[in-house]
């Protein structure tokens, strides 16, 4: 193998995948083998609890000298298994790719070659995203609020076959957040960062690791971690409702005095009451979405808890 070219980590979060494990191994080895440099392939075993395991410890044992796995103790979440990943990585261009095959392995040595030519982060763009039609309006509109609201510029936030070059990672690995999306992190550091397009398709086997509720923890995660907006729109709306009452209570005492009191509308009022102790809510909760994020940071319990690793042998 040729030295000189640099060393491509590809780390692959696993979570339940047995049923896609044994098609995504031959793709991946043989997309990796293609580009005919070192590389190394790095599954973090995400506390599956089926035989996803058994299935790795296999390809290692095959491949011993490009197949690593690190097993988490329990479910840390893929973002968390991503970071493990990174923190062992050796690359010096380090991939991140699903286990699930929506996104083909053969698109690997495109990235690879955008790092090659200079670019610290790639990211990429589902092309015909093959995706239940409310996943694919709700990231389109996730997508274009999270750009206002944290000041990036991503195209597509959820795609998760990306490269970054060992600075970037670096600069990651020395973020020790437990919530996080790992996108958007790199994105924030990236001097350098390009987007290309690459086929999407869908889930062949087994079914998502995500359910309703995670996405959207997993979008909570996204908008607090990365920017403040949330928080000064809630002071923004509490002090236009503070106007608008004010208001109220002018337009109340002058027609008192000319009209006289008044004692219909009794619905209405409910109604405006109900209205405004729904907005009071969701601002106690946005509020409480940040505390209980710094709740969980100041406690510093370990993201994640590794059981096992298994090296490459040489
Ligand atoms: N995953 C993980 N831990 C989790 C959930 C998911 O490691 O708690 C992995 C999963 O095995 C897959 C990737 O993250 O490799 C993306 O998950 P999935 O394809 O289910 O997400 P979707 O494509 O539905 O967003
Ligand atoms: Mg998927």
């Amino acid at each position: 193998m040729p030295e000189n070219k640099k060393l491509v980590s590809v780390i692959v979060p696993v979570y339940n995948e047995q049923e896609s494990l044994p098609f995504l191994m031959p793709r991946l080895l043989s997309a990796m083998e293609g580009m005919n440099r070192p590389f190394e392939i790095i599954f973090v075993n995400d506390g599956s609890r089926d035989n996803s395991l058994r299935m790795l410890y296999s390809f290692h044992e095959a491949n011993p000298k490009a197949v690593r796995i690190i097993d988490f103790n329990g479910n840390f979440g893929q973002h968390m298994a991503i970071m493990a990943g990174f923190d062992h990585s050796r690359g010096e261009i380090v991939i991140t790719l699903d286990a699930d095959l929506q996104n083909p392995p053969e698109e690997i040595p495109r990235i690879v070659e955008k790092i090659d030519a200079g670019h610290d982060v790639v990211g990429t763009i589902r092309q015909n995203r093959q995706d239940p039609k409310f996943r694919k309006m709700a990231s389109r509109i996730v997508n274009s609020i999270t750009n206002r609201i944290t000041g990036l510029q991503l195209n597509d936030y959820g795609c998760m076959l990306r490269g970054y070059r060992r600075d970037i990672v670096n600069i990651i690995n020395q973020s020790f957040e437990s919530t996080t999306f790992i996108p958007a992190l790199a994105q924030k550091f990236a001097v350098n960062p390009v987007e290309i397009p690459v086929m999407h398709s869908e889930r062949e086997h087994g079914t998502s690791k995500y359910s309703f509720f995670r996405l959207i923890r997993l979008n909570f995660d996204l908008m607090t971690g990365f920017s403040l907006y949330p928080l000064q729109a809630v002071t923004m709306i509490g002090m236009a409702v503070s106007i608008l009452s004010f208001l109220f209570v002018l337009f109340l005492l002058l027609r008192r005095l000319v009209v006289g009191p008044e004692a219909e509308g009794v619905f209405t009022l409910l109604n405006i009451n109900f209205f405004l102790m729904g907005i009071t809510m969701s601002c106690v909760g946005i509020i409480g979405e940040y505390i209980g994020r710094i709740y969980s940071e100041v406690r510093k319990r370990p993201r994640y808890v590794i059981r096992r690793e298994w090296d490459i042998n040489d």
